[in-house]
């Protein structure tokens, strides 16, 4: 290759994208015409809820929102989160200097370590993962330290086993419950370690809630900012994607300690110029619903969770009922590996679902469902399964 178009290291040293394979597979089987069952991505297949569809339309009418957004988004939208996490979590936050717009969560996730991560500094990233925490880590030329999410220990990190000279080295722990991939839900004991251990070594805890409206039997999640002293040692990035079927809009937000996100402002003032400000309007439309408008969403995804995980048990796999999200983690028979089940799932049932070892090794012997069909479609999936004996069962 031409030296002038050379990636640099920073894009080549990307782990692999190991889910390229499966995709190619998915795409041969579209156009054999297969029946394909897709369960492999993580995006909601209902619209956005109305009256936000009907807010943002006015809002694109209006020309003062033709113009460039503040940086740190309207007063009235972060006032807008502020009222929501008040009334969802019991948690205050000041609106001017506690809340922070994102284009989507993902990026303030992965602009954050370009704000405080230095070459030797450490990031301490959950395994199996979203993926952001480690590529915002490399770009930042940090070092990503992986923590195993195991099933023996409730898919939360071992604090006890992460030496003390790389909490020392430490600049940033994140933390993602509701966790994808897994579905699982943190402890309050796990959160005060967490916090008390943030606190001890001065590293910035930067807790990742996508999920925490997406849950089951009304048991609502914490927000990480509701426990004692974690206000004062970190931040939580939050988005309206999941809640209210809107991965499309681009918008999110970070709340909590104000001199992080002082520092995350930074790096987004000289990298982008925030939220168009007709989707923060519906954005303030939609956090400003009442909690029960979400209560047949989850009733919807309660009724795919109650018809898969029965049925992917009763054909030789063993499936983790969610806590919240929309993922459901299923470990394999012993022998099987998480890429040769993708590919059976695929090639043999006209089934997508992702490989848990594209999360991270730990993932290894895994694989995750995302329940973003209808209960028939998920009765179809288990019922291919089990005609062709995929898992023994
Ligand atoms: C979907 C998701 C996000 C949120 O993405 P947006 O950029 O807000 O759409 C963040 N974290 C995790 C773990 C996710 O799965």
């Amino acid at each position: 290759m031409d030296a002038k178009t050379r990636f640099a290291k920073r894009i080549t040293s990307l782990p692999p994208y190991l889910f390229a394979r499966i995709d190619e597979k998915k795409r041969e089987a579209l156009s054999r015409g297969v029946d394909l069952i897709n369960l492999g991505i993580g995006d909601p297949d209902t619209p956005t809820l109305p009256p936000v569809v009907a807010s943002a339309q006015v809002a694109v009418t209006r020309p003062e929102h033709h113009q460039y957004p503040s940086y740190e988004g309207m007063l009235s939208f972060r006032t807008a989160v502020a009222d929501w996490y008040k009334r969802r979590f019991s948690v205050s936050l000041d609106p001017k200097s506690e809340v922070v717009g994102l284009i989507g969560s993902k990026e303030g996730i992965g602009h954050l370590p370009l704000a405080f991560v230095d070459p030797g500094d450490v990031v301490l990233i959950p395994e199996p993962g979203y993926p952001v925490y480690h590529a915002g880590t490399l770009f930042a030329g940090g070092e990503s330290v992986f923590m195993p999410i195991l099933e023996k220990n409730g898919f939360m990190p071992d604090f006890d086993r992460i030496p003390e000279a790389v909490f020392k080295r430490t600049k940033i722990m994140f933390l993602n419950y509701p966790n994808n991939p897994t579905g699982a839900l943190a402890t309050d004991a796990f959160f005060e370690k967490a916090i008390a251990l943030a606190s001890r070594y001065g590293f910035i805890l930067a807790h990742d809630a996508a999920y925490s409206e997406i849950y089951y039997d009304g048991r609502p999640p914490k927000s990480f900012l509701s426990y004692p002293g974690a206000k004062e040692v970190g931040i939580e990035f939050h988005s309206l994607s999941k809640t209210y079927n809107m991965t499309g809009w681009r918008v999110g937000f970070a709340v909590g300690n104000a001199s992080v996100l002082s520092g995350l402002l930074k790096v987004k003032s000289n990298m982008d110029s925030g939220i168009f400000q007709a989707l923060q309007e519906a954005s303030i439309t939609a956090l400003s619903l009442a909690d029960s408008v979400l209560d047949p969403l989850r009733a919807l995804y309660q009724e795919r969770r109650d018809v898969l995980v029965p049925g992917l048990n009763s054909v030789g796999l063993r499936a983790f009922s969610p806590g919240a999200s929309f993922y459901l983690w299923a470990a394999l028979p012993t022998g099987i590996t998480s890429e040769a089940a993708a590919l059976s799932l695929l090639d043999r049932a006209g089934i997508v679902a992702t490989p848990g070892n594209g999360f991270g090794p730990s993932g290894e012997g895994y694989v995750r469902f995302a329940l973003t069909v209808g209960p028939d479609r998920l009765k179809e999936a288990v019922e291919r399964i089990r005609t062709h004996r995929l898992f023994g069962a």
